[in-house]
């Protein structure tokens, strides 16, 4: 018996023919739309704005999103959007689900606190492709700390003002929308709102910035610089943005400790696949002992954590889920996904280095994820302080 990419969904409780039919129709649209583009894309640093409307044409972009502002939710649940992103993966290159999807953190501020006509203007144009959506909390002073942000916000007649700065935006660069976490208010986290900004408004500037991974994701420092905003481009009451930030991270956390489950699983199916025909000392490399060993010990870690994903999942799913367990979680999912990558690069020995094997990129990827929606030390830390110390 062999293990394969999507069988483990088949004896999962929380997976049906459902959400088989999700992955056949994305592995349809991965087969003709993605893989034989991927590499150049990683090339070219970013997705042509055609992929885009092509995903939502596929069904993909709108899954489980309302069906009044564009999206397909009858029917779906987590599960189908956990599928999706598993079936995004298997081109090995982590930036095509991060810049696709990057709807995925800057429209849910917009659905549950923006106001009717905002969800109208904006959702229907971003769930059909025609326009792209980023989340900008991150400053060049700190991501971590969110609560000390510093982009500042002046109330001028009946325009806001916007000054400051955004670091490591994911889809900066070709984003016409930009969820923005701002100070409106006095210091710390009660005196922060959060506001759409159109990045064709004057004062809206941004620099591209090269990285190690997710290469065919557009990553961009952002310039606000006396950028005018209406009032009614505010997403929320004015200092209550704090609260639709944070509930931003837990769906984040989850999907990002899934997705190192999938990058695992691919990372683990490229090392199999290798140690099946590779033959070093007269016998197949997957029939010495410590490598048989090795790779079963990946496929132990990966089935724990996925696990631990799908339990959260259905928390998330029945409103129960708990921030310390989705910081936890993501922190089980980055380093599980470093352990096995890892082993998987050694399997492959010399050819895990060389430019453009799935495993190399998968390597390069570890860290964003590690980093990006919360680093480590800080999802640890909340979970400490969740447990009742300090
Ligand atoms: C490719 C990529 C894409 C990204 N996309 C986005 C995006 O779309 N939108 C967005 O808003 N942000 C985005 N980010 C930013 C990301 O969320 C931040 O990088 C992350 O939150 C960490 O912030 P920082 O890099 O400023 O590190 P810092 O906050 O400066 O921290 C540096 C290091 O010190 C550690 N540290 C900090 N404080 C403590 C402490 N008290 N105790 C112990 N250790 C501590 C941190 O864990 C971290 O390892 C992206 C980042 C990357 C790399």
């Amino acid at each position: 018996m062999t293990i394969s990419f999507d069988e483990w969904r088949a004896r999962s409780p929380f997976y049906d023919e459902t959400h088989e039919a999700v992955a056949q129709s994305v592995r349809k649209f991965m087969a003709a739309e993605v893989l034989p583009h991927i590499d150049q894309w990683e090339e070219d640093g970013e997705l042509p704005r055609e992929l885009h409307k092509k995903a939502a044409a596929a069904g993909i972009l709108g899954l489980n999103y309302p069906e009044e502002y564009g999206g397909h939710s009858e029917g779906f649940n987590v599960f189908h959007g956990l599928t999706q992103s598993e079936e995004l993966a298997a081109a090995g290159a982590g930036g095509l689900g991060a810049s696709l999807m990057t709807h995925g953190i800057g429209l849910p501020p917009i659905l549950a606190l923006g106001s009717e006509e905002m969800k109208r203007r904006i959702a229907p144009e971003v769930l059909s492709g025609d326009k792209i959506i980023s989340l900008a909390i991150t400053e060049p002073s700190g991501g971590s700390d969110v609560a000390q942000l510093k982009t500042r916000v002046e109330r001028v007649g009946n325009k806001y003002v916007v000054n400051g700065q955004k670091m490591f935006i994911t889809s900066g660069m070709r984003a016409d929308y930009m969820t923005v976490a701002v100070r409106t208010g006095g210091p710390g986290m009660a005196g922060i709102s959060l506001m759409l900004i159109e990045t064709d408004r004057p004062g809206v500037g941004r620099t591209r910035l090269d990285k190690m991974g997710w290469r065919c994701s557009d990553t961009a420092t952002v310039y606000f610089d006396n950028v005018e905003v209406p009032p009614e481009n505010l997403i929320g009451p004015e200092n209550g943005g704090f609260i639709g930030i944070m509930r931003n991270f837990n769906s984040e956390r989850l999907g990002m400790a899934h997705g190192c489950c999938a990058m695992a699983r691919v990372a683990l199916k490229e090392a199999m696949d290798w140690a099946q025909t590779r033959e070093t000392f007269g016998k197949r490399l997957g029939a010495h002992q410590s490598i048989r060993i090795k790779l079963a010990d990946c496929a132990r870690q990966i089935g724990a954590t996925q696990a631990w994903v799908d339990l959260c999942a259905h928390q998330h799913m029945q409103g129960k889920g708990v921030p310390a367990d989705y910081a936890m979680l993501k922190v089980q999912a980055t380093r599980m996904l470093e352990h096995v990558v890892r082993e998987a690069a050694q399997v492959l020995g010399g050819a895990s280095y060389i430019t453009g094997s799935k495993v190399e990129r998968i390597y390069r990827e570890v860290r964003v994820n590690a980093i990006g929606g919360g680093s480590e030390e800080i999802m640890l830390d909340l979970a400490g302080r969740q447990m009742g110390l300090g």
